[in-house]
C-alpha cells in the first residue's frame, strides 16, 4: 500500500525490490567487502544482466577457460548483438595487453576457472585495466573461491558475479545469482537493469540462499581441508595422470593463489590413464560422490566436463580435454571420500 500517489514505503512492486531479497543483498555485499550487490535468479542471469552494460560494437576480453553456460551465451547469443569477444590466456600479462583493443570494454575472468582451476593474477589484471585510456571494467565470476577465500574487489575488480547456486547457498537446493561492486555509478546502471529486465530471485530462494551463508566459512574450511587430502591422493596414485588443484605446490600458479586467496577450495580436477572411457569407468563407480552437474554444495559430486556441464564448449578453443574429471569435494568425512575414489579407481 502507497501512503500518496508515488509516495510508497520502500517497496512499490516485487520485481523492483523485496525485504528478504534486500537481506540477502546486504550480506552478500558485505561478505564481498563491498558497498552494493544484486541479486538475481541464477549465475547465468547475474551474467546476462552485467553485459547489458555493453553496447554494440564493444569488445570482451576473455580469459581462455570458463563455465560452459558463459561461453555460450558469449558466443551464441550475445555476438549476435554486436559485441565482440576474444578470449585468452590471462595468465600471461603479455598476452591479456596484447588483447586489447581501442574499443575493449570489459575484461571478464574466472578464478579459479571452470574446470581447469586456472588461477588469474586479479590485482595485475586490474592495474592493467586502469593503465588504458578507455578503463574498461574488470569483472570477476567469483562462483568458485566464494568471497570467504577471495575478495576480488579488494584487489581491484569492479564487480564481482556468483552463481549463489554454487558454495554461496551451500545445499544444492537453490539457484541464484549475484553481482556486486563499489561504484556508485555502476550499481545505479545495473539496478536499473535488473528492474528493467527482470530476472530477479524470489523471496524464498533469497531466505534460502541466507540460510545458506549463515555456515559459508565452516563448510569452505572443510571444503579446503578435504580437497586437498583428496589431491594428495591422487596425485600419490600410479593410475592418476594429472591432478589440477590450487592448493598443490605442483600448480603452476600455486604461489600466485597462495597470495590472492585464503585457501584453495573444494574443486579438484583430473585425468587417469586410459583417457575418456577410463575416466567414464570412474565417474559411474563411486558412491559417495554422486554423478551430477553443479558444485558447491555440501555433498560430494564427481562428473566429466568435456560431456556434461561444458558440453558448449566442444570444438572450441576452450575445448576441455575429454578424459577431465572434475570434482566438487563436499563436507563428508576426509577418508570416507579418499577410500570411496580408492575404489572406483580399482575397478
Ligand atoms: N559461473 C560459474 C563459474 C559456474 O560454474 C556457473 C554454473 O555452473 C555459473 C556461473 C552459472 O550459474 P547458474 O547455474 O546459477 O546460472
Amino acid at each position: 500500500m502507497q501512503d500518496d500517489l508515488g509516495q510508497h514505503k520502500g517497496y512499490e512492486y516485487a520485481r523492483t525490490g523485496n525485504p528478504t531479497r534486500t537481506a540477502m543483498e546486504q550480506c552478500l555485499a558485505e561478505l564481498e567487502g563491498a558497498r552494493y550487490a544484486l541479486g538475481f535468479a541464477s549465475g547465468m542471469a547475474a551474467i546476462a544482466t552485467t553485459m547489458y552494460l555493453l553496447k554494440q560494437g564493444d569488445h570482451v576480453v576473455a580469459g581462455d577457460d570458463a563455465y560452459g553456460g558463459t561461453y555460450r551465451l558469449f558466443t551464441r547469443v550475445l555476438s549476435q548483438y554486436g559485441l565482440e569477444f576474444t578470449f585468452t590466456d590471462l595468465t600471461d600479462l603479455q598476452k591479456t595487453k596484447a588483447a586489447l583493443r581501442p574499443n575493449t570494454r570489459m575484461i571478464w575472468l574466472e578464478t579459479p576457472t571452470n574446470p581447469l582451476l586456472k588461477i588469474f593474477d586479479i590485482a595485475g589484471i586490474a592495474r592493467l585495466a586502469a593503465q588504458m585510456p578507455t578503463r574498461p571494467i574488470v569483472v570477476v565470476d567469483n562462483t568458485f573461491a566464494s568471497p570467504y577465500l577471495q575478495q576480488p574487489l579488494a584487489l581491484g575488480a569492479d564487480l564481482v558475479v556468483h552463481s549463489t547456486t554454487k558454495y554461496i547457498g551451500g545445499h544444492s537446493d537453490v539457484i541464484g545469482g549475484a553481482v556486486i561492486m563499489n561504484d556508485e555509478e555502476l550499481h545505479r546502471r545495473l539496478k536499473f537493469l535488473q528492474n528493467a529486465a527482470g530476472a530477479v530471485p524470489g523471496p524464498h530462494d533469497a531466505w534460502l540462499t541466507l540460510r545458506g551463508m549463515k555456515t559459508l566459512a565452516l563448510r569452505m574450511d572443510q571444503h579446503g581441508r578435504n580437497a586437498l587430502a583428496v589431491a594428495r591422493f591422487l596425485e600419490d596414485h600410479p593410475q592418476v595422470t594429472r591432478v589440477i588443484y590450487p592448493g598443490l605446490e605442483s600448480h603452476p600458479q600455486h604461489e600466485l593463489a597462495q597470495k590472492q586467496m585464503r585457501n584453495f577450495g573444494g574443486m579438484v580436477s583430473f585425468e587417469v590413464q586410459g583417457g575418456a572411457e577410463a575416466a567414464r569407468a570412474v565417474v559411474t563407480h563411486t558412491r559417495l560422490f554422486a554423478l551430477a552437474e553443479s558444485l558447491g554444495g555440501v555433498e560430494s559430486l564427481i562428473e566429466m566436463p568435456a560431456a556434461m556441464t561444458h558440453l558448449s564448449v566442444q570444438g572450441s578453443p576452450l575445448e576441455v580435454p575429454a578424459g577431465l574429471i572434475r570434482l566438487s569435494v563436499g563436507i563428508e568425512d576426509e577418508q570416507d571420500l579418499i577410500e570411496d575414489l580408492a575404489m572406483a579407481l580399482a575397478r
